[in-house]
């Protein structure tokens, strides 16, 4: 079945009891039972409910993937995969992390006794430099945020393997339209579905897709004894962002790319970060492994002032200024002081970050309204 398809049909059957062809929102907690332990595979909402099944399925087919779990936020799904790691495992992952994940792995799993490395993983060389006989879980993500630095998925899985660790990439940016983690070589395609999967900006939650039936022990276990579950509402709300992903997705490649091209030749433009470009250095990279190059992009301004970048912040009109990113609307935003304040100013220079750095979502308006909203602001 092509994509288009899954998108809509994938995971989802009509109603058993009415034919209802909307999955229905199951909002109960609990289930009949005709005698003690006897039920029909649902006995308490936070194992299992309805709703959250059909999710579940239509999630793990988007992904080409047997299994997969939704949780009440991104964090929550990761923090699940951490879960599989005890004190003295290691962990290695990218330097321009997610400031979420970054917060969680550091704060959270560093002091519990969990070793975390943090690469430059478009160097493929500088991942292996850090394999141990203690490295468990190699955590990937691609394209990064805020740089949109691109990772060899492939390349990556390839190391893990040698190595015996288990490789999980967070596709939250490309989504499975764009990107197929299991297919290039990883266990574990991990997704805040808040962004582009639920995609219009009205819910928090988080998903895990894999092929492995010892993995699905692990973490369904885990989603079960830690509680992090999603509402039935919620898990509605994705199912239906789900059915028009493939065009979303689309749209804002289409608008990403236009807004990109405008951008690089703006005199007061210093930089754009764009996978699509012929010049990024990982470009290559990005062809191979994804079908298109998605709607994320940011840009420095000349000079390079915080000051200038404000000032142009505070000038957008359709591009609201807002954390988060991946809903039908154009969100911008300064990861200096909003996602990624919860990375030290040194380590954030670092990984090349800079304070004056704009970050836009290109939702799916029409294309010559954002290019004349960025005109505006940029002057
Ligand atoms: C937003 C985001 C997360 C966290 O997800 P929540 O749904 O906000 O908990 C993780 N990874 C990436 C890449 C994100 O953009």
């Amino acid at each position: 079945m092509k994509f288009a398809t899954k998108a809509i049909h994938a995971g989802v059957h009509p109603d058993p009891e009415t034919g209802a062809i909307m999955t229905p929102i199951y909002q109960t907690s609990t289930y009949a039972q005709s005698s003690p332990g006897v039920n029909k595979g649902f006995e308490y909402s936070r194992t299992h409910n309805p709703t959250r099944t059909q999710l579940q399925d239509a999630l793990a087919a988007l992904d080409d993937g047997r299994h997969g779990l939704a949780f009440a936020s991104g964090m929550a799904a990761i923090d699940c995969v951490m879960k599989l790691l005890k004190p003295g495992d290691e962990l290695i992952s990218t330097d321009d992390l997610y400031g979420g994940s970054y917060r969680l792995f550091t704060k959270v799993y560093e002091p519990l006794g969990i070793v975390c490395h943090f690469v430059p993983m478009r160097d493929l060389a500088a991942v292996r430099e850090k394999i141990s006989p203690r490295t468990k879980l190699i955590w990937v993500e691609t394209p990064t945020n805020p740089l949109l630095n691109v990772i060899d998925v492939a390349g990556v899985a390839a190391i893990a393997k040698e190595a015996g660790a288990l490789l999980a990439v967070d596709n939250t940016f490309s989504t499975p339209y764009l990107q197929l983690p299991l297919a290039l070589g990883a266990d574990i395609s991990v997704y805040s579905l808040t962004k582009y999967m639920a995609g219009h900006s009205d819910t928090v939650m988080g998903g895990l897709v894999f092929n492995s039936d010892e993995l699905l022990e692990r973490l369904s276990f885990y989603q079960n004894a830690c509680g992090g579950t999603p509402g039935p509402q919620d898990c509605f709300l994705v199912l239906r962002g789900l059915k028009t992903l493939h065009l979303r997705m689309q749209r804002h490649c289409e608008n990403g790319r236009a807004v990109a091209e405008y951008l690089r030749q703006h005199p007061k433009v210093e930089h754009v970060y764009w996978p699509g470009f012929e010049t990024h250095p990982n470009h290559a990279v990005a062809a191979k492994q994804m079908r298109d190059f998605g709607g994320m992009i940011s840009f420095v301004l000349k000079g390079d002032k915080k000051e200038d970048a404000i000032a142009v912040l505070e000038k957008f009109q359709l591009f609201t200024l807002a954390e988060s990113l991946g809903g039908v609307e154009s969100l911008s935003g300064h990861p200096a002081t909003m996602t990624h304040a919860s990375i030290p100013p040194e380590q954030r220079r670092k990984a090349g970050l800079s304070d004056s750095l704009i970050r836009l979502s290109v939702g799916i308006e029409d294309a010559e309204d954002l290019i004349e909203d960025l005109a505006q602001a940029i002057g």
